[in-house]
C-alpha cells in the first residue's frame, strides 16, 4: 500500500510539474520520440528508468496545454477530465452489462438521457457512450438502415433497390466510411451541393432525392452536420428536417463538433431544428474539454431500459 501510495504520488507529481509548465514547451511535439526501454522483457524494469521513460514521452508529445495552443478539435487536457480518467482506470468496470458494472452503466444512462433532453430529443429519447464520432455515426446510421430495410436479420443483401444516404459534401469522413462498413459502398453517398458558406443547398438536397428515387433506388437516411470538421459550417438543420420528413427519411445530425452549442445562451439557436433529428452524434471530447475518448450517439426513441428501471 506505501509503495503503490508512493509510486502513485510520483507519477501524479510528475504529470502535474509536466502540465505547471507547460507554457514554457512549445505547443507542436519537439522530439522524434523513440521507447529506449525494451516493450517486451521477461525481466522487471526498475523504477527509475520507467518514469524516465514516462517524462521523455511527455516531453516529446504535442503540448495542448500551452497557452498559446490553439484548439482546433484537440482541447487541453482539463483536471477533472483527468482524475476522471484516473478513477475509471482504478475501477476498470466494463460497461457491457448493468450486470458488470452497475453503477458506471446507470450512469452512462443517466447522462445520455439528460443530453439527448437537452438537445430536445423528447422523453423517450436516451443514448450511449461510444469511442469516438465516427462510431457513433456508424452507430445510427446502421439503426437506420436495419429499420428502413428491416435489415437486422436478414441483411440487405438482395434488396431490390439500392439503399442511399444523403449528406453534403462537407460531411465527414467518417459518413462514406460508414458506407462501406454498412454494405452500401462509398456509392451509397449521394453528395449533396453546398453553398457558398459550405451549408447544405436544401434545394439540391430535394432534388437529389428525387432523382435517386426516379433512378430505383432507395434513399432512407439524410446526415446534417453541425459543425462541420474544416469549415465548421451547421446545415440548415430545421429545412432539412422538413425535408426529411416529407420524404420519410431518417435525419442524423452529425453534431460531434457544434453540439456543444446546445450549452451557450447565445449559440443555442445556431442548432434550431436539431431537436427534430432521429439521431446525433455528439462528442465532448472537443468543445466540452473532456479527455479522449469520449462521444456519444443519442437517439430520438431509445429502447435501452430506462436509467430508472433495473
Ligand atoms: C471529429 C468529428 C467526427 C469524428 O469524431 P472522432 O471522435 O474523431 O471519431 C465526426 N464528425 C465530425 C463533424 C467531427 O468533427
Amino acid at each position: 500500500m506505501q509503495q503503490v501510495g508512493d509510486l502513485v504520488h510520483k507519477v501524479v507529481s510528475l504529470m502535474l510539474d509536466h502540465l505547471a509548465n507547460a507554457a514554457h514547451r512549445p505547443p507542436l511535439p519537439v522530439a522524434a520520440y523513440r521507447p529506449q526501454l525494451p516493450l517486451l522483457t521477461d525481466s522487471p524494469i526498475p523504477e527509475p528508468p520507467l518514469l524516465g521513460e514516462l517524462k521523455a514521452l511527455l516531453e516529446a508529445s504535442m503540448n495542448p496545454a500551452q497557452p498559446g495552443y490553439i484548439g482546433h478539435m484537440d482541447s487541453l487536457p482539463t483536471t477533472v477530465s483527468f482524475l476522471g480518467d484516473l478513477a475509471a482506470s482504478a475501477i476498470n468496470n466494463n460497461l457491457l452489462s448493468l450486470e458488470m458494472s452497475p453503477a458506471l452503466s446507470r450512469l452512462e444512462q443517466e447522462l445520455a438521457s439528460e443530453l439527448a433532453r437537452a438537445f430536445g430529443l423528447g422523453q423517450e429519447s436516451g443514448g450511449m457512450l461510444v469511442s469516438g464520432g465516427t462510431l457513433a455515426n456508424w452507430h445510427a446510421l446502421a439503426v437506420a438502415r436495419n429499420r428502413a430495410f428491416r435489415a437486422l436479420h436478414p441483411g440487405i443483401v438482395g434488396l431490390p433497390q439500392r439503399p442511399v444516404i444523403l449528406a453534403s459534401g462537407t460531411a465527414h469522413a467518417s459518413i462514406a466510411k460508414t458506407a462501406m462498413l454498412l454494405g452500401l459502398g462509398t456509392q451509397g453517398v449521394f453528395p449533396v451541393a453546398t453553398d457558398a458558406n459550405s451549408r447544405m443547398d436544401c434545394t439540391d438536397l430535394e432534388r437529389q432525392v428525387q432523382q435517386a428515387t426516379a433512378d430505383g433506388r432507395q434513399p432512407f437516411a439524410v446526415v446534417a452536420t453541425a459543425g462541420s470538421t474544416t469549415p465548421g459550417s451547421i446545415d440548415p438543420l430545421a429545412e432539412v428536417a422538413q425535408i426529411a420528413r416529407r420524404h420519410g427519411l431518417w435525419l442524423h445530425v452529425d453534431a460531434a463538433y457544434a453540439g456543444a452549442l446546445i450549452f451557450s445562451d447565445t449559440g443555442r439557436q445556431r442548432l434550431h431544428g436539431i431537436e427534430q433529428a432521429d439521431s446525433i452524434t455528439f462528442n465532448p471530447q472537443k468543445c466540452l474539454y473532456v479527455a479522449k475518448t469520449c462521444a456519444l450517439v443519442l437517439y430520438r426513441t431509445c429502447a435501452a431500459p430506462k436509467a430508472s428501471s433495473t
